[in-house]
């Protein structure tokens, strides 16, 4: 079966319902059909079946799509929407390669290349002054268990610091804390590039450096949802029982923790701050643990939680800010209206990297002056029993 005919067969699914389209952010912009997931759907059909060329404005119309998935966990005929935009994307490669802004190109090459992302990191621009750097192997006395970190292409250039923060907490729960030297990018990027047989690449470097050590660890950690996501559906983007085993051993740091938390109680200082917790759709449209955050969370003393409205994305998801800023800020908007009826007593959790650099352009925008800073970063800083070698930091 070629390509073309998949997406057309998995297209055919959609029974045009329309259910999806006022959970779509672009249709909240645009409020026209082909701007939405029931349009693009048609429109995905339409170009494979050969019954439309492609056009820049209908180019145009396809890339503005968040990949936020919303619309897929809405559908009740369960069209696989990724999928389909997965496949036509493929197709699309050259021309989504073509139309990237300059600024999305320089991101990715350094968050995809390791020896550029070393050379960022010597430049000292883009991290921290003083940030501790990563060891491979972080042990605890009595462990109960063994895990393994997936740094993810973001993770040692820019969130070197929740990763100590994840790391401290995972000792205080009794797991040993491993680092794969070897892991690459999780594949995400080369995904919504269109790149698959890239990704397919990236996924089997992963997959060959994590799958031996699964002997001796129980889990895969990553700290990045939009990671999480991916290697979560590892056996979904490639056939073969070891994608599986990747996939069924992968876990974003939030539900793990509450997992462990559940198994061994810990002390956390109260907090004075009322937190606006802000979720992602990784967390909430793909790994569909929304309410393991809240739960987590929940386990500070005195910290009243106000969820920030997740029906609809923020703007983030990942480069696309880069690509089409007057999207992304207009769907933020929504956010730091609901955000500035709150004073500087406040704190914006957010479990996602991109999520949280965007919220604070906004914020910076609206001269507002809050805190953003990740879940464990909040509960390492306020753990009782915190360890010497962690500064918690904050966005
Ligand atoms: S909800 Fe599903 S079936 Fe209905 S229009 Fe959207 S994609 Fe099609
Ligand atoms: S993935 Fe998100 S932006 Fe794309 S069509 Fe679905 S709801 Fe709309």
């Amino acid at each position: 079966m070629t390509v073309q005919h998949t997406i057309s067969q998995l297209a055919s699914q959609c029974v045009l319902c329309g259910l999806c389209i006022p959970h779509c952010p672009t249709y909240r912009v645009f409020h026209t059909e082909n701007e939405s997931p029931r349009g693009r759907i048609s429109l995905f059909k339409a170009l494979a079946d050969g019954d439309l060329s492609l056009s820049d404005p209908l180019f145009e119309t396809l890339d503005h799509c968040l990949g936020c998935r919303a619309c897929e966990s809405m559908c009740p005929s369960q069209v696989n929407y990724s999928k389909i935009s997965d496949l036509s994307r493929q197709l699309l490669a050259e021309t989504i390669q073509s139309q990237q802004s300059v600024k999305q190109k320089i991101a990715q090459s350094v968050l995809q290349n390791r020896s550029l992302r070393s050379l960022a990191k010597l430049s000292g621009q883009l991290m921290k002054k003083g940030q501790p750097s990563l060891a491979e192997y972080y042990p605890v006395d009595n462990a109960i268990g063994q895990v393994l970190l997936f740094t993810g292409c973001t993770g040692e250039l820019f969130e070197t610091q929740t990763l100590l923060d994840g790391i401290v907490l995972l000792n205080a729960c009794g797991y040993n804390v491993l680092i794969p030297e070897a892991q690459q990018c999780c594949g995400a990027i080369k995904r919504r590039q269109g790149d698959l047989d890239g990704m397919y690449q990236q996924m089997h470097q992963n997959i060959e450096a994590f799958t031996p050590l699964l002997k001796n660890s129980q889990a895969i950690i990553s700290l990045n949802n939009h990671c999480s996501g991916q290697l979560r559906e590892y056996h979904v983007l490639m056939v073969g029982d070891d994608s599986e085993t990747v996939a069924k051993h992968s876990f974003d740091i939030i539900t793990f923790l509450q997992h462990a938390l559940e198994k061994k109680k810990m002390s956390f200082q109260p907090l004075e701050h009322k937190i606006l917790l802000h979720t992602s759709c990784s967390l909430k449209n793909v790994l569909q643990e929304e309410s393991a955050l809240q739960s987590l969370l929940e386990q500070i003393p005195g910290s009243g939680i106000h969820k920030l409205d997740a029906q609809i994305c923020c703007g983030a998801a990942g480069s696309y800010r880069l690509q089409y800023p007057e999207i992304a800020d207009q769907l933020l908007d929504d956010k730091i209206k609901q955000i500035v009826v709150y004073n500087k007593s406040t704190l914006l959790v957010s479990s996602n990297l991109g999520c949280s650099m965007h919220y604070k352009q906004g914020l910076k925008k609206q001269g507002l002056d809050i805190e953003i800073i990740h879940p464990v970063s909040l509960l390492a800083r306020q753990l009782s029993l915190k360890k010497s070698f962690v500064d918690t930091g904050s966005f």
